[in-house]
């Protein structure tokens, strides 16, 4: 359910609302957008008598959501969310580019990687310290070394890191060093680190998993939020289908979709979508006509011998080539490549 108050209502008013939700049981989360306060009952009370709320001053209309997720719904919030990096909005026109190899291999690696995302125009740098492999004989990452070497990344270049974190136990220790914490598609459901990245406050970036619907996304979402972090960005990243000529199909209906019933920015991956650096770029192009707020793109030195992905990695001139064509089709969909403050 959620309380629509009138454009003039004030602050006592809602703050008797809030208090009358309160008595009976529920939990509020607030959204004050631009034009009016929106109220969201949450939780499981006694019965909510709803015809008493909507006589109480000040409210417009109270109104049932009907989605399972409440706080991540457009209704509950319809202004978009906007969240800060590295000198842009991400949710508004200016597009964020997020760019950086897989995994941190080593030190010279990830800061050579992030001179050459930075110069071709990228707003933060990716890179994985904990990789959640499909084989435990597969590079596991460098843990926290991975993150002081991305840490010192950010240093030489301005760039803000997104970096996965698979360990609730590890939000503190990962929060020193990242500015976003990914949260990679076999994680989706993992409740417990939802729980923990919501209460951390430091904005997510949420992978779709691999076999989940925009509802369980959605939903997943919808435990950070609740326990109070707002800073939700989501990523298609590609479903898993019966194709197998790409790593996953990507579900280019997903940003629209999400645009639509979600006020969360979207981010979309086409490089675990594809698998293939050879589709990443149009996949991209496709992504952003679509209504994506940003990319997240795998960059590697020497795709070659990359330890993870290396196959669908851009080498950096392949990536500074696709911002560049980024460029070109923004402003045709209303949107911009904004030069980063750190450029
Ligand atoms: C990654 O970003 O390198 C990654 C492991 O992605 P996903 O969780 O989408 O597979
Ligand atoms: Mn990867």
């Amino acid at each position: 359910m959620i309380v629509v108050m009138s454009v003039n209502a004030s602050a006592r008013e809602i703050s008797d609302v809030i208090a009358r939700i309160r008595e009976m049981g529920y939990d509020v989360h607030l959204s004050e957008g631009k034009e009016r306060t929106i109220i969201g009952v949450i939780g499981r009370g006694q019965p909510l008598q709803q015809d008493l709320l909507a006589l109480l001053p000040g409210v417009q209309q109270v109104m049932r959501v009907t989605h399972p997720y409440k706080i991540a719904s457009r209704e509950y919030h319809p202004d978009d969310t906007l969240i800060p990096l590295n000198g842009i909005q991400v949710g508004s026109e200016d597009l964020a580019i997020i760019a950086g190899p897989c995994s941190v291999e080593d030190r010279v690696q990830i800061i050579e990687t992030a001179h050459a995302v930075r110069e071709a125009g990228a707003t933060a740098l990716r890179g994985g310290a904990f990789k959640p492999r499909t084989s435990p004989y597969a590079f596991q990452g460098l843990g926290e070394e991975g993150l002081q070497y991305l840490a010192e990344a950010r240093e030489e270049t301005g760039l803000p890191i997104v970096t996965e974190i698979m360990d609730p136990q590890l939000v503190p220790m990962v929060c020193q060093y990242a500015d976003v914490l990914q949260i990679g598609a076999r994680n989706m459901q993992n409740y417990t680190l939802l729980h923990a990245v919501g209460e951390s406050q430091h904005p997510v970036l949420l992978k779709r998993g691999m076999s989940s619907t925009v509802e369980e996304l959605l939903m997943a979402a919808e435990y950070i939020l609740s326990h109070g972090n707002t800073r939700v960005m989501l990523c298609e990243r590609g479903i898993r289908t019966f194709e197998t000529a790409t790593r996953n199909t990507f579900d280019i209906n997903a940003i629209p979709v999400l645009k639509e019933i979600s006020h969360l920015p979207v981010i979309a991956d086409p490089s675990h979508a594809t698998g293939k650096w050879e589709y990443v770029e149009k996949v991209s192009m496709a992504a952003i006509a679509a209504g994506a707020d940003g990319l997240i793109i795998e960059v590697h030195l020497d795709p070659e011998n990359a330890q993870s992905d290396g196959r669908q990695s851009l080498k950096p001139e392949r990536f500074a080539a696709l911002v560049e064509k980024a460029k070109q089709l923004a402003p045709v969909v209303g949107r911009r490549v904004a030069a980063p403050v750190t450029a």
